[in-house]
């Protein structure tokens, strides 16, 4: 397994330490992930992707990549596609090939009966309305159906002309006799089977009766012979029944153990509501560049490390918390900032003219690759007489703190030479359309011999060397820091999350930006090509993440 993920010390750890101390599973460290493929993976999968494998990296153990597929209605093909491929963007490795659920329904169907046999298991007729009205409350405790004392031989026979398809959805059950007085509501008779005449992706017609998820999953994990069965919280008033299922068949059987779910604050992460958002067109699809899907972070210009990162250093806990969005893209920043190569662009060009400069020359000056990265080299960049630069790199008449070019002051373009601004055009409108300014020849690649210093160093594009993107710069999907919590998460859409930039300006060798890359423009932001939209003739890019958290002063700036 690649990974260099080393999940810190947790309760779960301190679990399997005691457990190889133990000598409890004979030192294995079998650990699975199991979604179910009715959406596209989301950040909060991540997390449980990265405590899976890398337990199992960690341990040298094993984790098996598992489709709970046993949902026909809400499953389909195209998820498992995706799922395997972010899986393995992430760049985790499961034990084998990826399993299904559905490929031990025969032996599922062989357990049940099993149970029937034992006398733990029946079969009612009440409809599921009925069923739910007679399970109780939590006050009080539920009544048991009148067909739970069914022989065994009815049982089986039963159950024999349920799965041959004799009867209608929702006319019959089989449900496991435990305890309709039970505290936990889970325990009450909970049902094992429900009839459904649904074509499943990959079982197609062959079975009219299909099992519920805490039957199934305890299943799964003791044919598969995991050793801790990792979910969340939710799962915890489950795992009786887990135990209650194996114990009862005298199966092998695994620990479960929960954990808190990721939530992160801005952001929704339920594959249900997920869901929403791509049917009702809200967003182009599970890949938009502003879900928290997977597949969105990929085509936004997260790394697989940054998603590993981020994973590790959030923790794993007993207790829900909501963890901030920002964290997510600092994890970002410092990935990137390892590795994204620098390039020039000018995303709101205001044109320079350099009076001095000769009209018809282009020049190449050399412009480092990545600070960061020795091995990195340098490129050449054109430079000419007409160059651009950032509007927001000048001001007419500057507050005290402002360090860029403004009327008589000097600054230095990067890598290429200091220039002073001596003259403004405007337009009939008075809004400023150009600069005139000098350049100073002795300060070829930025640096003046006389030692003379300027404050402000701007990026810039050549006017006759470049090439014209399309830039996407994205807000947070929602406004709410709580979008679930706050009403309806529909109402706290964010609707000006996407912001279109259609002339920026970048230097030409984004005329061919690298498949996956994700590139500095320098002092702006990270940017992807985004291989979605983008075209030869309409080169797309996304950004990924600006370069500082200006969220985060914005905040302090109110306090907060
Ligand atoms: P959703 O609520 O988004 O539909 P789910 O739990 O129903 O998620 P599954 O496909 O059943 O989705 O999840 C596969 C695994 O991922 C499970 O073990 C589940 O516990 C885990 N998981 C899902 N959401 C999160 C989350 N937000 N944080 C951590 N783990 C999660
Ligand atoms: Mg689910």
């Amino acid at each position: 397994m690649s990974t260099d993920i080393n999940n810190k010390d947790n309760f779960i750890t301190k679990i399997i330490d005691e457990d190889n101390r133990s000598s409890k599973w004979e030192g294995r460290v079998h650990t699975r992930f199991p979604p179910e493929p009715n959406g596209y993976l989301h950040i909060g999968h991540a997390k449980s992707i990265c405590l899976n494998f890398g337990l199992a990296d960690e341990y040298s153990g094993k984790c098996n990549l598992r489709f709970d597929d046993t949902n026909p209605l809400k499953e389909e093909e195209e998820y498992v596609k995706s799922i395997i491929e972010d899986v393995s963007w992430l760049e985790f490795l499961w034990e084998g090939q990826p399993l299904f659920a559905s490929d031990y329904f025969d032996q599922m169907h062989g357990f049940a009966v099993a149970l029937i046999k034992a006398g733990k298991a029946y079969v009612c007729d009440l409809t599921s309305d009925e069923v739910k009205t007679q399970r109780g409350t939590l006050k009080a405790p539920g009544e048991n159906s009148p067909y739970r004392d069914r022989s065994v031989d009815e049982n089986l026979d039963l159950f024999a002309r349920m799965k041959s398809g004799e009867f209608d959805n929702g006319t019959r059950t089989l449900r496991a006799k435990i305890d309709m007085a039970h505290p936990n509501l889970n325990m009450r008779d909970p049902v094992m089977y429900r009839i459904l005449h649904a074509s499943h992706h990959r079982t197609g017609d062959k079975w009219c009766i299909y099992p519920m998820y805490d039957w199934a999953h305890g299943l799964e994990d003791s044919i598969e012979k995991i050793t801790h069965s990792i979910c969340t919280l939710e799962f915890e008033d489950h795992r009786p029944l887990y135990d209650w299922y194996l114990e009862s068949l005298g199966a092998y059987h695994p620990q479960q153990i929960e954990f808190a779910r990721l939530n992160l604050n801005y952001t929704v992460v339920s594959k249900r509501k997920l869901k929403r958002l791509v049917d009702e067109g809200f967003v182009d699809g599970w890949d938009d560049p502003r879900m928290p899907t997977i597949s969105g972070l990929r085509r936004r210009g997260y790394t697989p490390k940054s998603i590993r990162n981020f994973s590790e250093n959030i923790g794993v806990t007993k207790r829900d918390t909501v963890v901030d969005v920002a964290k997510l893209e600092n994890a970002l920043r410092e990935d990137l900032n390892q590795i994204a190569p620098r390039v020039m662009g000018v995303l709101d060009p205001l044109k320079v003219i350099i009076t001095n400069y000769p009209d018809d020359e282009l020049e190449y000056v050399d412009a480092i690759n990545n600070p960061e990265d020795g091995n990195a080299g340098k490129r050449k960049i054109g430079f000419s007489r007409e160059v651009y630069i950032e509007k927001s790199d000048f001001m007419e008449d500057p507050p005290k703190k402002f360090f860029r070019l403004s009327p008589g002051r000097e600054v230095r373009l990067k890598f290429a030479y200091y220039i002073t601004c001596n003259e403004i055009v405007k337009n009939k409108n008075g809004e400023i359309i150009e600069l005139r300014c000098t350049y100073d020849s002795e300060t070829k690649g930025g640096r003046s011999e006389d030692g003379r210093k300027v404050r402000g160093t701007l990026h810039w594009v050549s006017a006759k060397e470049n090439v014209k993107a399309e830039i996407r710069l994205y807000d947070r999907l929602f406004i709410g820091e709580y979008p679930e919590k706050e009403g309806d998460f529909i109402e706290n859409i964010n609707h000006d999350s996407l912001r279109v930039i259609e002339k920026a300006i970048l230097e030409s060798s984004m005329s061919s930006p690298k498949p996956g890359c994700v590139y500095q423009f320098e002092r702006t932001g990270y940017f992807i090509n985004d291989n979605k939209q983008s075209t030869n003739e309409n080169l797309v890019f996304n950004r990924a993440v600006s370069l500082r958290d200006s969220w985060a002063k914005i905040n302090s700036k109110t306090g907060k």
